[in-house]
């Protein structure tokens, strides 16, 4: 894994214009990862925000920046942490789990991009739930004889629900707010694959000035310019400002 260039953030943000954002994570990772687009697509939603963590780190570095609205009153909310203290340790590069389920004997797998993408044409919560357990389960038994995992009841469903979350918690990342102006108190959820993708977008408009600053002036190349270093860049910027 190498860090985003200035090229990469580029080509990365023009294509992602036409994609849906669980492809827009998987061509950010392609970009900085030697590993085949099918097989990041295979990755677990946890593994695959940990190596978006990674990318995040070695891109823009460690600090995360960013606002939430309190749900009660509105008050805009600024937050500061590292990424270390979002980072779950890493368990066991395991790819099947087994699970015993209200008398069901159950073997699954965790959700991975394309189970995210079938999911998101589910009218509600629930029937994404009952969709993702479906695809993700790969046997299930009642007492030795087979079932559809599409037959499971929703007791069944709703443990191997919870137990997915356990099996893979880099995919859902929340911390604690309180509003200081109300007092409300509230758990928020920390979107990895959003968060890098607003950053990259930012840079990408960015980037884009700095070139059309300098081709004016100088008449440099696009490629030239986005091939200096950041550092380079805003001498440059600095001296025809
Ligand atoms: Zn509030």
């Amino acid at each position: 894994m190498h860090p985003l260039s200035a090229q990469d953030i580029l080509r990365i943000w023009e294509q992602g214009q036409t994609q849906h954002p669980v492809d827009r994570a998987l061509s950010v990772l392609a970009a900085s990862m030697a590993m085949p687009r099918e097989a990041l697509a295979a990755l677990s939603l946890g593994q695959r925000d940990a190596h978006l963590l990674t990318l995040r780190e070695l891109t823009f570095g460690t600090a995360l920046k960013g606002f939430t609205e309190c749900s009660r009153c509105g008050e805009r909310l600024e937050y500061a942490l590292d990424t270390a203290s979002i980072r779950v340790p890493c368990r066991q590069e395991q790819t099947e789990f087994e699970l015993e389920a209200a008398g069901f004997e159950l073997r699954f797998r965790l959700p991975d991009s394309g189970d995210l993408v079938a999911i998101t044409g589910c009218p509600d919560p629930a029937s994404a739930r009952r969709l993702l357990v479906q695809r993700c389960v790969l046997t299930a038994h009642y007492h030795e004889t087979a079932v559809a995992p599409g037959d499971l009841p929703d007791e069944a469903v709703a443990r191997l629900a919870a137990h997915i979350e356990e099996a893979d918690p880099q995919a859902e990342v929340r911390f604690a707010f309180k509003c200081p102006a109300c007092g409300h108190r509230w758990q928020g959820l920390f979107d990895i694959a959003a968060f890098f993708w607003a950053e990259i977008t930012a840079q990408a408009k960015r980037l884009l000035r700095e070139v059309h600053t300098l081709a004016r002036v100088y008449n440099w190349r696009e490629l030239d310019i986005l091939a200096m270093s950041a550092t380079r860049r805003q001498c440059y910027l600095e001296m025809v400002s």
